[in-house]
């Protein structure tokens, strides 16, 4: 499988790291307008992955490189300053967006290639891609709430001593303020989230529940503040999605696509079957009346930023 990497910052340099370490991939190419950045990423990924497995990791000075490619993973464009939301990326990436997808898409096999798409404001980001890719929304995917979800999981593992594994709970909507954590849905080992805390006595309070989707939704700003930016997170969920779609493994990932047409088409995450072919079907979860009401909220804020471009 032949992989490429647009933008090699902090993001695209995580990923391609958890990508090679899949050893999914038999090729990488890296690429980035800052030349230099990606012939450095790319030697000295290639020295580490002598420590594990044999892939051929390339920098290229022009998009005729990514030919042949199976998955394009677009990771380019302006990241988040501290105070700054995604949101406030939308104008600048807009622009790096457009500039990026007619380039590969004039170098790559539309019958064939899937591009998973990084870039923030993610789920508007993903919208234009589709539109300027002309492919299937299948195969315009964003990485969505993935990481979101993650930072659920993680929380409510600590606090109630049970394994990230074992816990079927997901964060849907916008990858961004308006997520959405649906708590009705949410179940431990086939057992509902209520159950399973009165069972183990682990109560979740209200007020404990609005306090893990504050920290859910806060996570990435607390990371920059600290970090400067977020790599690693986001790293393992792309490279989670690649080892999904290269093994046709059909697992469920909340991950964002266009859905619908015309104006009421809107791209956000949702928990979605994803395989060989991109996304094979959207879940519809059972969501209490507030979460729906929450999640429409969410993707009419999406619509409306699309709208804005
Ligand atoms: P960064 O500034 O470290 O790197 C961005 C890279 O993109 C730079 O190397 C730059 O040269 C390159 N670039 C910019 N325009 C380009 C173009 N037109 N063509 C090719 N390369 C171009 O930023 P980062 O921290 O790596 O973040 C990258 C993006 O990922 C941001 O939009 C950020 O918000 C997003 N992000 C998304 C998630 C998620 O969950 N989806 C998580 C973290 C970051």
């Amino acid at each position: 499988m032949k992989i490429a990497i647009i933008g090699i910052g902090s993001v695209g340099a995580a990923v391609a790291t958890a990508v090679a370490g899949t050893g999914l991939a038999r090729e990488m190419v890296l690429f980035d307008r800052d030349g230099l950045r990606a012939r450095a990423a790319a030697e000295d990924l290639g020295h580490a992955a002598a420590f594990s497995y044999d892939v051929k990791i390339t920098a290229v000075n022009n998009y005729r490189g990514v030919r042949g490619s199976d998955i394009v993973i677009i990771a380019a464009g302006a990241n988040q300053k501290p105070g700054e939301t995604r949101t406030d990326l939308l104008h600048k990436n807009v622009a790096v967006i457009s500039d990026i997808i007619p380039r590969v898409m004039a170098n790559v096999d539309a019958a064939h290639v899937k591009l998973i798409v990084v870039t923030n404001p993610l789920d508007v980001m993903v919208m234009l891609a589709r539109r300027l890719a002309k492919l299937p929304a299948a195969r315009v995917i964003g990485t969505g709430t993935m990481l979101d979800t993650a930072r659920l999981r993680t929380i409510l593992a600590r606090q109630l001593s049970v394994s990230t594994q074992s816990i079927n709970a997901y964060v849907l909507g916008e990858h961004g303020d308006s997520s959405v954590v649906a708590w009705a849905p949410a179940c431990i080992g086939g057992v509902a989230l209520d159950d399973f805390c009165r069972q183990t006595k682990h109560p979740l309070t209200a007020a404990t529940r609005q306090t893990i989707e504050y920290r859910v939704r806060n996570a990435a700003y607390e990371i920059i503040r600290g970090r400067g930016a977020t790599w690693d997170g986001i790293g393992a969920a792309v490279a989670d999605l690649v080892r999904c779609i290269a093994n046709d493994e059909r697992r469920i990932l909340t991950v964002s696509m266009s859905d619908g047409a015309g104006r009421g088409a809107v791209a956000m995450s949702l928990p979605r079957i994803v395989g060989g072919a991109g996304v094979l079907a959207t879940l519809r979860p059972k969501l209490s009346a507030a979460e729906g009401a929450a999640l429409r909220r969410s993707a009419g804020i999406i619509r409306k930023n699309y709208d804005a471009i």
